[in-house]
C-alpha cells in the first residue's frame, strides 16, 4: 500500500491543465489549418479537411500550413469555411439549454459508419488525462438517458435508420454533435454510393478532424455549455 502511495506521488497529476492553462502538443500535431489564399480561390473547408500531410503546402485554396491550434469546433457548417482557414468558433447555447445541460451533460454515441478513429478519441476523453467527467460530461448507454447524441462516421445506408431511431429516442430538448470529417462532410468516403441521404437532423456542434483531438472535442463542448473561462472564450489561433 505504501509503495502504491509513493508511486502515485511520483506520478503527480496527469490530468490536462486545459481549460485553465494552455495544453502543450508535440511538434508533429496538425491543428487548425492556416491558409494564405490564392486569388479567386474558393474558401478552405476545415470541416472536410483530413489533416493529412499532403493537404499542406501549395493547394487549390492557397498555401496551407497546419498550426498547433486545437480549437476549431463551430456551431454552423458555414463557420468552417473561410478563405484563411480560420474558423468562427462555436458560441454558447441559449440560457435555457445552458441551465439544463451546463452542469450535467449525458451523451449517447452513434457510430454511423466510421473507421473507428473518432471513437478511439472519444473514448480517450474519459481517461485520466482528459477526464471530461470533471465537467459533468459522460457517455451513457441508452438514448433514453441522454441529453444529446454524438455522431461519428459518414452515416451509411445501413446506419441511417438506427441514427434516426436513436435521435427520436433521445428526449427533447436535445443537442446533436457531429464529430470528425466523415460526419461533417463524408471524410475520405465522400462521394461513396453507400452514404445515405441526409436525415436533416439539426446539428448544434461541428467538430472537425480526422480524427479530432480529444481536447478539440472538449473545447467545443465547453464552448457550447458556456463553461470556458473568459480569457479562453475568444482565444485567437
Ligand atoms: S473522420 Fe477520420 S478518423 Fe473519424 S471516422 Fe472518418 S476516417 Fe475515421
Amino acid at each position: 500500500m505504501l509503495e502504491f502511495l509513493r508511486l502515485r506521488l511520483r506520478q503527480g497529476t496527469p490530468t490536462s491543465p486545459f481549460p485553465g492553462r494552455e495544453p502543450g502538443f508535440p511538434e508533429r500535431f496538425r491543428g487548425l489549418p492556416v491558409v494564405e489564399p490564392a486569388p479567386g480561390a474558393p474558401p478552405f473547408d476545415v470541416g472536410a479537411c483530413l489533416f493529412a500531410p499532403e493537404e499542406g503546402g501549395e493547394q487549390a485554396a492557397g498555401t496551407v500550413r497546419f498550426s498547433q491550434d486545437f480549437r476549431m469546433a463551430a456551431s454552423t457548417r458555414d463557420a468552417l469555411r473561410a478563405a484563411t482557414g480560420r474558423v468562427e468558433l462555436a458560441g454558447a447555447l441559449d440560457e435555457k439549454m445552458r441551465r439544463l445541460f451546463g452542469r450535467s451533460l449525458r451523451l449517447r454515441s452513434v457510430v454511423a459508419g466510421s473507421c473507428g478513429g473518432c471513437e478511439a478519441e472519444l473514448n480517450a476523453m474519459s481517461n485520466v488525462v482528459f477526464d471530461m467527467a470533471r465537467f459533468g460530461i459522460q457517455f451513457v448507454a441508452s438514448p433514453r438517458h441522454a441529453d444529446g447524441i454524438v455522431i461519428t462516421g459518414v452515416v451509411n445506408r445501413n446506419m441511417r435508420e438506427a441514427l434516426r431511431a436513436t435521435y427520436e429516442a433521445t428526449p427533447g430538448p436535445r443537442i446533436v454533435i457531429a464529430v470528425g470529417a466523415c460526419a461533417i462532410a463524408g471524410g475520405p468516403f465522400a462521394g461513396s454510393p453507400e452514404i445515405a441521404e441526409p436525415l436533416g437532423i439539426p446539428i448544434d456542434l461541428y467538430v472537425p478532424g480526422c480524427p479530432p483531438h480529444p481536447l478539440t472535442v472538449l473545447d467545443g463542448l465547453l464552448r457550447l455549455l458556456g463553461r470556458l473561462p473568459e480569457d479562453r472564450v475568444r482565444a485567437a489561433p
